[in-house]
């Protein structure tokens, strides 16, 4: 192993699983999403904003950083991490992170959020460094509309990386995030369904939320309801069982394969059983998406603190009264979070 390697892997005699994380409302948190970088191979309007390269290389963590912050909060009983980004595909050794990550005691899940491009690269590495749930963005099948929605002609090379993803057989579901945008990609709702439901794909459609440099506006908002209109088909709502306490809604329709669900912060609250925290590649852990609270763990890895130290911090900062939005009536608020710093 090298001295890279050795430093990634999980030192695990170090964990002591003896702290929970409860945050003021008593709701656990088990779930970690990670953004691995601000940086993005697409323009999507409505999520890219310009960014300062150097600015962002410069205080980006390393991720022997980052390895050592997800142990802490894995000794605090996180059970599945999520890298996401900006494009994390875009981060170097990705695959060392995956690795290390999984391999820590009490690890469940790794998940990748991935805007797909460069999948067929990574994905033999990555299944084998231990990832097992993937999430791609695609918000159109049509390759002109890709183009213009994103900035980029890569429409084929992600339907390939979802079709490998798919035949891997390495994930339980493929799971699609396509956010629904009216006059944009509306149109194409019935034939996302269609295509999803007879694969082993879960198309997620997710309504568009007001973010930084998103451009939201009330005519180009679609609720779930209306959404669900469109696709036309009778779907039947599953049963929630295992990992399904996230956001989103599901539903099947006859024998099919496939999956069909929904992500509506507009239309109704998460908040009363979210159980995650967001991670920014700067080391801000973030408690909640529409709220601005912040604590900054990236100074305590500059004065060596101690994985303990660390996680007795962390187990405060959650703590918190107000760190954490407590359940409302809809999860979104006035504030709108930078999406390609916080990760979605
Ligand atoms: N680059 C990766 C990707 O494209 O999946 C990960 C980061 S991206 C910020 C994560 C998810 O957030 C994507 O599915 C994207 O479509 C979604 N997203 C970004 N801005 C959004 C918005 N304003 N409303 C709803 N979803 C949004």
């Amino acid at each position: 192993m090298n001295n890279r390697n050795a430093a990634l892997s999980a030192k695990t005699s170090d964990i002591k699983q003896t702290r929970r994380l409860v945050d003021f409302c008593g709701r656990t948190i088990t779930y970690l999403r990670v953004s691995l970088t601000q940086k993005c191979n697409l323009r999507c309007g409505y999520c890219f904003g310009s960014v300062d390269k150097n600015q962002i290389d410069k205080r980006e963590m390393t991720n022997t950083e980052i390895l050592r912050l997800i142990q802490s909060f894995v000794s605090l009983g996180i059970n599945k991490v999520r890298f996401t980004g900006g494009e994390p595909l875009l981060r170097r050794a990705i695959a060392d992170l995956v690795k290390g990550t999984s391999a820590l005691p009490g690890i469940s899940i790794v998940g990748l959020t991935t805007n797909g491009l460069l999948l067929n690269n990574f994905l033999p590495a990555l299944v084998n460094a231990g990832l097992n749930r993937i999430n791609i963005s695609l918000d159109s099948l049509d390759r002109d509309a890709f183009r213009r929605i994103t900035g980029i002609d890569g429409f084929q090379r992600v339907l390939t990386g979802i079709e490998n993803a798919e035949n891997s057989g390495a994930f339980p579901w493929v799971k699609i995030n396509t956010v629904v945008m009216r006059g944009i990609n509306d149109s194409e709702i019935p034939r996302f369904a269609e295509w999803a439901l007879s694969h082993r794909i879960d198309i997620r459609f997710i309504e568009f939320m007001p973010t930084e440099n998103s451009g939201w506006d009330k005519d180009l908002f679609m609720a779930e309801s209306e959404i669900r209109e469109k696709i036309g088909l009778a779907l039947e709502e599953e049963v929630a069982k295992g990992d399904n306490n996230g956001p989103a809604r599901r539903f099947r329709f006859r024998d099919y394969p496939g999956r069909v669900s929904f992500i509506s912060a507009a239309s109704r609250s998460f908040c009363n059983q979210c159980n995650r925290l967001r991670l920014t590649s700067r080391g801000d852990v973030f408690g909640c998406l529409f709220q601005n609270n912040r604590a900054g763990l990236k100074k305590l890895l500059e004065i060596a603190a101690t994985g303990d130290d660390i996680s007795e911090h962390i187990v405060k900062v959650i703590a918190r009264p107000g760190f954490r939005r407590p359940p409302g009536e809809v999860s979104i608020t006035e504030y709108e979070p930078y999406m390609q710093a916080v990760g979605g």
